[in-house]
């Protein structure tokens, strides 16, 4: 399939090669696209056991928002040396898996466009309907020719399934699962958002996500996330992380925590800096400028760090069974739904 250059796709092989046996590598899916074969890779590392808390990246749903992919390969670049070395960080995985989809759509990767080879916006494709919005933005079946394309309705996706796929195997039986799926392109701040998007009301575990934001608060007073439930933002039909955290939710939800969140990186502060790239292909979801681009890189690696210490130690803030657990609730509604 490789007649034109697929550097993201190329750079995750070699990072799985590198790994070799200190990391599992496989093709969960493959997705065919003008006669080319493009292959779906899921990485894991650390503890295969189903008891373990788990924390997966997802990147490139949006296959022009490939920032995301290249933010999680520099992630995987970094453990994979660190793993080397760092003794603690080799302890921390003995009791613990990350997992990694860093390509969720190669063909929208490889063509530098928001959908699937099929037309289909992956993050439209589940079957979860809005709460009695119909925005075009928010999803459409009308036309794979008009952006935001739910695709077929009684059959999602294959790289949809796929993503579906792994989360089940690797996140619902965990006992904490965090997902962090990366986007960009809203606005000129990074958020970091968790359900619903598919409705303004409250998620089940909205005092839990209130407890990570004010342990991030505390632990890093600078840091520059807005944290709300997406729907603040906008609200949509056949987002997958609804999806996913409603069945979860009717399966699990009494005993353990899966909380997705999803990293929107906020490109219209570097299209500020650069107004012309807004008339480039990946001008308003990807930085062009090298600098840039490096910068972003390693501008959430304290986020990363973060998530993983919570995942490690969730004492302080998931599942809580005190009074502060309703003290959470109180402050989370008051803060964003009040
Ligand atoms: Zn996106």
């Amino acid at each position: 399939m490789k007649q034109r250059a697929f550097p993201e796709l190329e750079q995750l092989e070699s990072i799985a090669a590198r790994l070799g046996n200190r990391a599992h590598c496989e093709i969960v899916e493959t997705v065919e696209h003008a006669g080319c074969r493009f292959p779906i890779h899921c990485l894991t590392l650390g503890s295969s056991a189903p008891n373990v808390p788990v924390l997966a990246y997802f990147g490139g749903v949006h296959g022009l928002e490939k920032i995301g992919s290249e933010v999680i390969l520099a992630y995987l670049h970094t453990l994979c040396e660190l793993l080397d070395w760092d003794e603690e960080l080799n302890r921390r995985l003995s009791n613990s898996r990350l997992v990694f989809m860093p390509l969720v759509n190669p063909v929208g990767v490889f063509r530098g466009t928001r959908c699937n080879g099929h037309g289909v916006d992956l993050m439209r494709n589940s079957p979860i309907e809005s709460d009695g919005n119909t925005r075009l933005y928010s999803g459409q079946r009308f036309s794979p020719k008009l952006p935001w394309y739910r695709g077929d309705e009684s059959k999602m996706e294959k790289e949809a399934q796929a993503l579906c796929r792994v989360v089940h195997r690797h996140l619902f039986d965990a006992p904490l699962a965090i997902a962090v799926d990366l986007h960009s392109g809203f606005g000129i701040h990074d958020r970091l958002w968790f359900p619903y998007a598919s409705r303004q009301t409250p998620f089940p575990d909205l005092a839990d996500a209130y407890a990570l934001k004010q342990l991030f608060d505390r632990c890093y007073p600078h840091h520059f996330y807005k944290i709300e439930p997406m729907s603040q933002e906008y609200v949509i039909s056949g987002d997958l992380w609804d999806y996913l955290y409603d069945d979860f939710t009717d399966r699990y939800r009494q005993r353990k925590l899966f909380l997705p969140l999803t990293l929107e990186m906020g490109s219209w502060l570097w299209l500020r800096k650069s107004p012309t790239h807004l008339f480039q292909r990946h001008g308003l979801f990807h930085p062009l400028l090298p600098h840039r681009q490096q910068r972003i890189l390693r501008r959430h690696l304290t986020l990363f760090d973060f998530l993983f210490r919570c995942l490690l130690y969730p004492r302080q803030w998931a599942k809580l069974d005190t009074p502060q657990a309703e003290e959470n609730q109180r402050q989370a509604m008051e803060l964003w739904y009040g």
